[in-house]
């Protein structure tokens, strides 16, 4: 059991807690699941990218799935090795480009013809080879959330397979390129593993295709995406995932490449916030609490559930009542029709499943600093970013301030 009032009186309110060894244990149940077949875990640092959180999954033999070159910088720091690590992402900047290329990663996945254009061009200025893997466009439907679906052709990302082939065709003819992968990730909080095994079979089927042109891929690079339980949802065993993944690549020499967030981080999160009023408008109940929608935008920016639990309340009297933060938006709540015990003045509440997509979504919105992180490990805490204060936020303005 974790001591929230304890830490909540160490560290201040709001507050982020993430529980390393649950982390753990979720890393090694999915590692374990690929046994038996060459894999890479490289760990989404988007859905927590605290330099302590890398630093733990860099410890267990993780890499590193990054969306900006600042998440690879960051993997760097955190001790990820240059081998482990994926550039991902829709709109890479020529600069990002050519740091990724001079950082020597084990590949950038390309997301588009114009795309991969570019990163030849960087790659022919700096006389260098890039390796690369290309981000499939399936068109099956993860049957997700639409903000968090990305398989389908309406989605942004990826291209689809006739581009595809081109674009490997391509590579394979330039003195630039070394095309070593493929790549498709069709959502995230996915909770159906058909949409993922037909992906999955399409994409395999793509790589025997290239193999028929003397293309030869190394890696078969899955995504992310795996769900988690948030509230009653039936969530994706890994062994199933895996079996179903390693089931179409019969006959396939490949290291297969995994990229979760939401399922190493999400649980193992909690945000502690502070109760700082009850108060009623008309028939409606709102409990008004110290964190805001610029610390947890998930409720505010998908509808999402969060489960919200009092600390050290008898559960009895409970009513409905919505969680609401200081920000000025009628968005910025937590949770609507939560039943709640009649809570006092500093009371602490737990919002749950805040270990992914939490604090890295943050915002200074309304000049507010963004919460402290703490780490828990064994059972000891131990602070991992400290509380931003007022003068963290005029830092960059003060002095362009004409007087
Ligand atoms: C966001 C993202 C992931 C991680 O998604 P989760 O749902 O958190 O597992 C993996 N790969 C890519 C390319 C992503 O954009």
């Amino acid at each position: 059991m974790i001591n929230f009032k304890e830490l909540a009186s160490t560290y201040k309110t709001p507050l982020y807690i993430y529980d390393l060894n649950y982390m753990t244990k979720q890393y090694e149940e999915l590692k374990e699941a690929f046994k038996g077949r060459k894999s890479l875990m490289a760990y989404a640092i988007k859905s927590n990218s605290n330099l302590s959180i890398i630093k733990h999954f860099a410890d267990l033999g993780s890499g590193a799935d990054c969306v900006s070159i600042g998440e690879v910088r960051r993997a760097f720091l955190a001790g990820i090795p240059s081998y482990k690590i994926i550039f991902s992402g829709v709109g890479k900047s020529d600069d990002e480009i050519r740091e990724a290329i001079q950082k020597d990663i084990l590949y950038i996945n390309v997301e588009s013809e114009a795309e991969l254009g570019r990163v030849e061009l960087i790659a022919k200025e700096l006389g260098a080879t890039c390796r690369i893997s290309i981000r499939v466009n399936p068109n099956i439907d993860p049957l997700t959330h639409p903000y968090i679906s990305t398989g389908l052709h309406d989605n942004k990302f990826g291209v689809e397979i006739d581009t595809a082939k081109r674009m490997y065709i391509r590579a394979n003819n330039s003195e630039h390129l070394d095309p070593v992968g493929i790549h498709f990730h069709i959502g995230s909080q996915l909770t159906e593993l058909k949409p993922i095994y037909e992906s999955a079979e399409i994409v395999a089927d793509m790589v025997r295709s290239l193999q028929n042109i003397k293309i030869e891929l190394k890696f078969f690079d899955i995504g992310g995406g795996l769900g988690v339980k948030y509230k009653d949802e039936v969530t994706i065993k890994p062994y199933d995932y895996a079996q179903a993944i390693l089931g179409t690549l019969k006959g396939l020499d490949l290291t297969v490449v995994c990229e979760p967030g939401r399922f190493l981080t999400a649980n193992a999160g909690y945000f502690l916030t502070k109760v700082l009023y009850e108060k009623q408008n008309g028939a409606k109940r709102f409990v008004v609490v110290d964190g805001g929608m610029n610390d947890l935008l998930r409720p505010s920016l998908y509808k999402a559930y969060h489960k919200i639990e009092a600390i050290s309340q008898s559960r009895t009297d409970e009513s409905k009542a919505d969680v609401v933060g200081p920000v000025c938006e009628s968005g910025d709540f937590f949770a609507k029709d939560c039943l709640l015990p009649i809570l006092e003045h500093n009371d602490l509440l737990v919002v749950h499943s805040a270990g992914a997509y939490g604090f890295g979504m943050g915002s200074n919105y309304n000049t507010r600093g963004r919460s402290a992180e703490v780490a828990l490990k064994d059972g000891v805490a131990r602070l991992i970013r400290r509380r931003e204060e007022f003068e963290d936020l005029v830092a960059l303005e003060k002095e362009f301030l004409v007087k």
